[in-house]
């Protein structure tokens, strides 16, 4: 398993004058680099909040309240764990199972894989798939119901949602300008103090240097790549992202995509469900308020009509729709 995760985004922290102090905190958490980043101080409890949150939703932590709700038929999860999976469950199943968060079996699988550096059986791959699916699943007056083998994965949405409640509590508590990045999601606070925007690029699927970039002033962006965690198998790469039908990989001709939303859980799931099927862009772009940009195999650059993305990359171009 490839253990460095690349940043899938970059973020310029510049300001065009040097008038104002600015703080950075790094920290380790959710199986990632936490960075945040104000202008002017960061407030004592940052880390703290982080970490409560990661005791709720950490994949990996087996004293984490999603670890041991996995483990349970029915049961009464707290209100944040039981509103993200019941929010999970209907992008779910707007996405037809592109995003799944009832994919856990296979997932682990892959991890597993990942681990070992071997490929599961087939077998083993149907085995998981009949653990997974969405409609399986029942949230209904804050219980959830699901059969007992089949498991949550909130990876795909859980950074998004969490770097949003991160910034909303860093505002709470002064801070007017920054963001937080969490790996594949980085949430931004406010305009910088000279009035400038968040400067975001989007890296290159083959190594360094951007395929270009847009300017946000509010709101959360995450990708999805198949560059970020990978195993090489027989002269393969296996990534990270699932496609549920297949029990494989996914390979849908999509590099990475890129969702910019103010509503860090939208980004996040759907970040992963238009890399797993970009067909369904035009209708979730109907159903959801966001903005994406996918950068596919052909060297093409997919946006929606207000990502404002502009490609910097001379062997990149827009795609045609
Ligand atoms: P990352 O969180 O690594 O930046 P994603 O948001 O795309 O990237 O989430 C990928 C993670 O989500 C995987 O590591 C796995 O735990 C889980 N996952 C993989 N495929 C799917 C899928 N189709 N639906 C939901 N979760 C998935
Ligand atoms: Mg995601």
């Amino acid at each position: 398993m490839k253990k460095t995760i690349t940043v899938l985004i970059v973020i310029s922290f510049l300001l065009l004058c040097s008038c104002q102090k600015t703080a950075k905190k790094t920290f380790f958490a959710l199986d990632t680099v936490v960075e945040i980043k104000t202008y002017g101080e960061i407030p004592d409890g940052a880390e703290e909040y982080v970490k409560e949150l990661e005791k709720v939703f950490s994949k990996t932590d087996t004293k984490s309240e999603l670890y041991l709700q996995n483990e349970k038929e029915e049961s009464t999860p707290s209100k944040l764990l039981y509103g993200l999976i019941k929010r999970s469950l209907d992008i779910s199943a707007d996405t037809k199972g592109a995003f799944d968060i009832t994919s856990g079996a296979l997932t682990g699988l892959w991890d597993e894989a990942a681990e070992k550096g071997a490929l599961p059986d087939a077998e083993s791959i149907n085995a998981c798939k009949e653990n997974c699916g969405y409609e399986k699943v029942r949230a209904e007056n804050g219980s959830v119901y699901k059969p007992k083998d089949l498991k949550f994965d909130l990876g795909a949405v859980a950074k998004g949602y969490i770097a949003e409640l991160t910034v909303k509590k860093l505002q709470s508590l002064g801070v007017s300008s920054g963001f937080a990045s969490f790996g594949g999601s980085i949430a931004v606070i406010g305009d910088k103090p000279d009035g400038s925007g968040y400067k975001i690029g989007v890296r290159s699927p083959d190594g360094d240097g951007v395929i270009g970039y847009t300017v946000i002033r509010h709101g959360i962006v995450s990708t999805s790549g198949d560059y970020e965690r990978y195993f090489e198998y027989g002269g393969k790469r296996y990534h990270h992202i699932i496609d549920t039908a297949t029990g494989m990989p996914s390979q849908s001709g999509v590099r990475s995509c890129t969702v910019i939303s103010d509503d860090g859980t939208v980004s996040d799931a759907l970040s992963t469900a238009l890399f797993v099927n970009p067909s369904l862009l035009d209708e979730l772009y109907g159903k959801y308020d966001f903005e994406a940009v996918l950068i596919t195999e052909n060297k093409t650059v997919i946006t929606t009509a207000k990502a404002e993305f502009v490609i910097t990359a001379k062997d990149y171009s827009p795609a045609d729709r």
